[in-house]
């Protein structure tokens, strides 16, 4: 078989004694970014995992690892691609969401697919059509610090809520556009995100390998069984993002010489209703502009959000906030949350 991309390694069909004894062995074998393709029992059907598309996730790799260590045969063909393998491989060993020098692989997935990550990206999109899975699971993610698993997708229907409840009972349904490759489900291909919690947290790896055991060996994975019913969906979450020149710093107190402080345990905040009482941090007022939250489309929402009294950063209204990071450098080049309204009410 062709797949028209030197960027990809193609590996067919690997028996338990060819994947090495470790993870770490696994991906050395596998040297930089590859597509497995495990052969179901009926072959006329695919679905296809991308996994490590961050290179300090693990819990993806490790559960497609064990599947094929305990040499499961799959309903129905199952191809996983494997993104970052040389990011995850660099020492040390899963340190790295990309390299320095790289962009981040999640998000290039649209045109116009520059450099290395970008020609990878398009290479993945291009297999993707030509092998047509039925279903997609765009990355089984890590947080940085510990947190409840959650799925997001861009579509709430039917199909959405039975790929998300075979990894966890919480759903976030986004418009946002960021170049991610979950955005594939614009294709009219089913696909969701799942975040399986902290990349230290051994929970994470189980939430992870009993998730794709579901998705790789029932036979129906797109029709919602009643189990499913105690989905949790939080609709069009925002972000906050930081101008470029703003300093983040984590702190018990106050950094004078930070724009913005906030307490290093924040992450516990994480699907938590986050009353208006709740002081969230410290802003300088000068640097309140260096905030910003919008909605999708470009409406500016931030005062719907966050209050400042006085230096005090406090929610305007009751929330729900995720993906908080404690990470500074993710702060800055991606997000310091998400949030939606505690009563669900839009934010436009
Ligand atoms: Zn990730």
């Amino acid at each position: 078989m062709s797949l028209g991309s030197p960027l990809i390694r193609y590996w067919y069909n690997p028996s338990p004694d060819m994947v090495g004894d470790t993870v770490e062995a696994f991906l050395q074998e596998m040297a930089g970014a590859t597509l497995i393709h495990i052969p179901g029992r009926d072959r006329s059907r695919k679905r296809a995992i991308c996994t490590l598309l961050h290179g300090n996730e693990p819990s993806g790799t490790r559960g497609v690892f064990r599947f094929i260590k305990e040499g499961i045969e799959p309903a129905v063909d199952l191809l996983c691609f494997f993104g970052s393998v040389r990011t995850a491989l660099h020492e040390p060993m899963f340190f790295y969401r990309h390299l320095p020098e790289h962009r981040d692989l999640n998000r290039c997935f649209r045109p116009p697919f520059e450099g290395d990550q970008g020609r990878l990206a398009k290479a993945i999109l291009d297999i993707l059509e030509e092998m047509a899975p039925e279903a997609l699971l765009e990355d089984i993610h890590n947080t940085s610090g510990m947190g409840p698993s959650f799925a997001v997708c861009m579509k709430q229907d039917a199909e959405h809520e039975a790929l998300t409840s075979l990894f966890t009972q919480r759903m976030l349904v986004t418009g946002l556009r960021l170049g991610a490759l979950f955005e594939y489900s614009e294709r009219n291909v089913p696909t969701v995100t799942i975040e399986c919690g902290g990349a230290q947290d051994p929970h994470a790896d189980n939430i992870a390998f009993e998730g794709i055991l579901r998705y790789a060996t029932e036979e129906d994975v797109l029709t919602p069984q009643p189990a499913d019913w105690g989905l949790e969906v939080l609709r069009e979450p925002v972000r906050l993002e930081l101008r470029e020149d703003a300093a983040i710093t984590y702190s018990e107190a106050e950094d004078v010489y930070a724009d913005i402080t906030l307490p290093p345990d924040v992450e516990h905040h994480n699907f938590g209703r986050i009353s208006t009482d709740v002081q969230l941090g410290w802003v300088k007022p000068e640097s309140w502009d260096k905030l910003i939250i919008n909605t999708p489309d470009g409406v500016d929402v931030k005062d719907r959000i966050l209050r400042l009294e006085g230096n005090r950063l406090y929610p305007a209204q009751a929330l729900k906030m995720f993906m908080i990071t404690s990470n500074a450098t993710i702060a800055k080049s991606d997000c310091l949350f998400y949030a939606v309204t505690d009563d669900g009410s839009h934010l436009e």
